[in-house]
């Protein structure tokens, strides 16, 4: 099945809180976006996700939270002064600026996509992606420095301290998540290629021996984290690995997952095979040894290096596309965002069948109370219940629990999942026990249909 179209998501992104154009009263500015209400948690919660899996669950892997800024002589040394640049074309007519690998022939022979004017476009030249600062009050050529463009540097900087202060025996990882920041030529496609955006990168140094092994456990592992922990549809997810000619500069071999986005296969992870030369790089530069003992095999070495790195923006627009569906219930249009409780930015939200019944409301504002302790919940009552369903199978919240006439009389309250809209009466102390055991994959869920008079 193709994704939906990216217009669908950009609309529900803005109506719904998920994401704003940056700084948009001013007209925006392209390349950055900011997460607003509903997106802050999603993002969060996709990056909790990976933390977990990546360091939480392992004993082979240690989290790092490094500098943005750091010593420009890295970014000398990593090769991305003199080597991270994309070839750029600019039309002499209109001014527009692409990159050359989008174009579709010799600048020299094709018209400038965008004013159509033959022979205007400029052979391409190499433009650096990084952003450049100044540091401290002097503006001098000393002073400069860099924004990163990936947090990986950061990591091999700090392989020493790390490796020594963890005692981690090879092979082990460090775990990043961080801002990254690219003059990209061309942003675009909503938050698919940014000028600021946030990435989840880990370094998984082993020995030289096992480059081979560890390249193919990560490829699959990553696969599997994107299908199992992500709920993204295997048909939509593929492998692709790269050929000779489009490695970067410090890859030996590369495979990406790419994801079936609206405009064609895209990039979604890299898993790069680093080989020593970033270790090797700043060993040269620093005059710091980079090497390790490895007890197991009685050697001084310096590892090599697995990379799966990803994009947080690229992983929330993913969960977005894939999750979007519409469907005729009643013959009425419902657009229901089917991702992984986990993920969604809020888990339970609380609906009083009557808003003008104070009992009613008091049982569900306590009831709301209770499971903000242990989940993120919310209450509505500023709707009607057809509608305020709707709210909230549009941000993808996977239970809603409403509070009726009979909860004053019963002491329980109608639980309803998002997806099958099947319903369960719970007594409404059970309730946050039973939502919590539900979402954390340790009760089933045994909804029945719902009754004709009730609302779906
Ligand atoms: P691309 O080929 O799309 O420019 P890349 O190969 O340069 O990406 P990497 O340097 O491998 O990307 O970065 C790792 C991950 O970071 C990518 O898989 C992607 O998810 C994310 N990423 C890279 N550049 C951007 C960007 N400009 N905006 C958003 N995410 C990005």
């Amino acid at each position: 099945m193709p994704a939906p179209n990216m217009e669908l998501i950009v609309s529900l992104a803005k109506r719904r809180g998920f994401v704003f154009p940056s700084s948009e009263i001013y007209g925006g500015m392209a390349g950055f976006w900011d997460y607003g209400p509903l997106g802050v948690e999603l993002k969060n919660n996709v990056k909790a996700a990976w933390w977990r899996q990546m360091v939480q669950l392992r004993d082979d892997i240690v989290g790092l939270d490094a500098a943005i800024i750091m010593n420009p002589r890295v970014w000398e040394a990593s090769g991305h002064v003199s080597g991270f640049s994309d070839p750029m074309v600019d039309c002499r007519n209109c001014k527009f600026r692409f990159r050359a690998d989008d174009l579709k022939g010799p600048p020299s022979e094709i018209a400038c996509p965008n004013c159509g004017n033959r022979g205007t476009l400029t052979d391409a030249r190499q433009f650096n992606l990084m952003f450049r600062t100044q540091v401290g009050p002097l503006e001098e050529s000393a002073s400069v420095a860099y924004l990163r463009p990936e947090t990986a540097q950061g990591i091999f900087v700090n392989f020493d301290n790390v490796a020594t202060t963890s005692r981690q025996k090879l092979p082990f990882g460090i775990a990043q998540i961080g801002k990254s920041f690219r003059n990209e030529i061309t942003p675009g496609n909503f938050i698919f290629r940014d000028r600021e955006f946030e990435q989840m990168e880990m370094e998984f140094f082993v020995h030289p021996a096992q480059e081979d092994k560890w390249f193919t456990y990560w490829v699959a592992e990553r696969m599997r984290w994107w299908t199992d922990e992500m709920g993204i549809g295997p048909d939509r997810l593929r492998l692709r690995a790269h050929d000779r000619d489009e490695l970067s500069h410090y890859s030996r071999q590369t495979t990406d997952v790419e994801y079936a986005f609206p405009m064609g296969w895209s990039e979604l992870e890299g898993v790069a095979d680093r080989g020593d030369f970033d270790l090797a790089a700043h060993a040269a530069a620093s005059g710091k040894s980079l090497s390790l003992f490895d007890a197991a095999s009685g050697e001084h070495v310096v590892p090599r290096v697995i990379e799966p790195a990803m994009g947080v923006d690229r992983a929330v627009l993913t969960v977005l596309l894939d999750g979007y569906h519409e469907e005729l219930v009643a013959g009425e249009k419902r657009v229901v965002l089917r991702i992984k409780p986990t993920l969604a930015p809020i888990k339970a939200a609380v609906l009083p069948l009557l808003r003008n019944r104070p009992e009613l409301v008091e049982v569900a504002q306590r009831l709301t109370a209770d499971l903000k302790r242990r989940m993120s919940a919310t209450y509505d009552d500023t709707a009607s219940i057809g509608k305020l369903y709707r709210r909230q199978d549009e941000i993808g919240t996977p239970f809603c629990i409403t509070v009726d006439v009979d909860s004053l009389t019963d002491g329980a309250a109608t639980i309803r999942e998002r997806d099958s809209m099947t319903q369960e009466r719970v007594a409404l102390s059970a309730i946050p026990e039973r939502l919590g055991a539900l979402l954390g994959g340790e009760a089933t869920w045994a909804g029945v249909p719902r009754g004709s008079d009730t609302a779906q």
